[in-house]
């Protein structure tokens, strides 16, 4: 049997030669193994035992025909929270979860004491809505997918988790809508990608192209929040949304288009990249 130290050596090298990120085989061994790296370095050059060896293989072996590895595992971390996902689900990103902190800090700012209510629209695993229901006990979240099989995972996730959240499987903003729902915060990572765009094999081959791809342009949907968002919104509101790295300006445009007296804030990810776009409706 190998040690632990010569299987990911091994399987490091082969992930390099694929250009898969550099982690990745010792990521995987520490997820299967479930102990945390340091326990895993203490261990280095003990023998690997037969069913974990047998395990971590066939793993890599879906890993290096480069089925994401949150597939394999059938969990994703997100937020500190582990999150089921599957092939009907988006993967959680990180870049995700820095929106969901910058959404904690608006909803301190501007909802300072009061109870108020969230939705998460397009929530796919339920990450965000998820997150915030747990770091947020004055909110009441709602979540909606068009996606049936999406909001089963979403659910599952919430029981997990012991979140609360409604959630309703439509279009948009419909469900809202159809039940005369008045937000304090709307919340959105929609599909956001332009449909000619090419994307990594692991992720066009693998994740759901409903959850990925927003028109055109990539923002379809955004257009069709915007386009109804007063029939949601209470008189103060805000809403919260991620966007591609390149469309700070498209969107910018589109949001004083539906929102003329809104204050828009955009606001770059960890990689100095525009990420995330918050909208502030006021009375007047
Ligand atoms: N909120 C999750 C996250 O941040 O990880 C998933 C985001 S994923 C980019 C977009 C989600 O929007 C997918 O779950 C997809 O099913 C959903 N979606 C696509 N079209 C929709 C529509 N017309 N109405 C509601 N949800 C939609
Ligand atoms: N960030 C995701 C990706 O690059 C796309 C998420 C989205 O469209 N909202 O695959």
């Amino acid at each position: 049997m190998p040690t632990f130290k010569q299987l990911i050596h091994q399987y490091t090298e082969k992930c390099a030669e694929l250009d898969l990120p550099d982690q990745t085989a010792l990521t995987y061994l520490v997820e299967l193994t479930q102990k945390n790296r340091v326990d895993l370095y203490m261990n280095y050059d003990e023998e690997v035992p037969e069913k974990v060896k047998e395990e971590y293989e066939l793993g890599m072996t879906r890993i290096l025909n480069h089925e994401p590895m949150q597939h394999v595992l059938g969990y994703s971390w997100f937020y500190g929270y582990q999150f089921v996902v599957n092939a009907n689900v988006l993967i959680p990103r990180p870049e995700t979860e820095e929106l969901v902190s910058h959404i904690l800090a608006h909803i301190d700012e501007h909802f300072p004491n009061e109870e108020i209510i969230c939705a998460d629209i397009g929530t796919g695993s339920g990450a965000i809505a998820i997150s915030v229901a747990k770091e947020e006990a004055r909110v009441k979240m709602f979540a909606t997918d068009i996606s049936e099989e999406a909001i089963e995972v979403a659910k599952l996730n919430a029981l997990n988790n012991e979140a609360k959240v409604e959630f309703m499987t439509g279009d948009m903003l419909q469900p809202l809508i159809d039940k005369g729902i008045k937000l304090d915060v709307l919340i959105s990572n929609p599909p956001y990608i332009p449909q000619k765009e090419v994307l990594e094999e692991s992720v066009i081959d693998f994740e759901p192209h409903v959850a990925l791809f927003g028109g055109e342009d990539g923002l379809k949907f955004y257009r069709a929040i915007l386009e109804n968002c007063n029939k949601v919104l209470n008189e103060k509101a805000f809403m919260a949304f991620e966007m591609g790295w390149d469309q700070k300006e498209t969107l910018t445009n589109e949001v004083k288009k539906y929102l003329p007296d809104s204050k828009v804030e955009v606001i770059k990810d960890i990689n100095g990249k525009d990420r995330m776009l918050f909208v502030l409706v006021e009375p007047k």
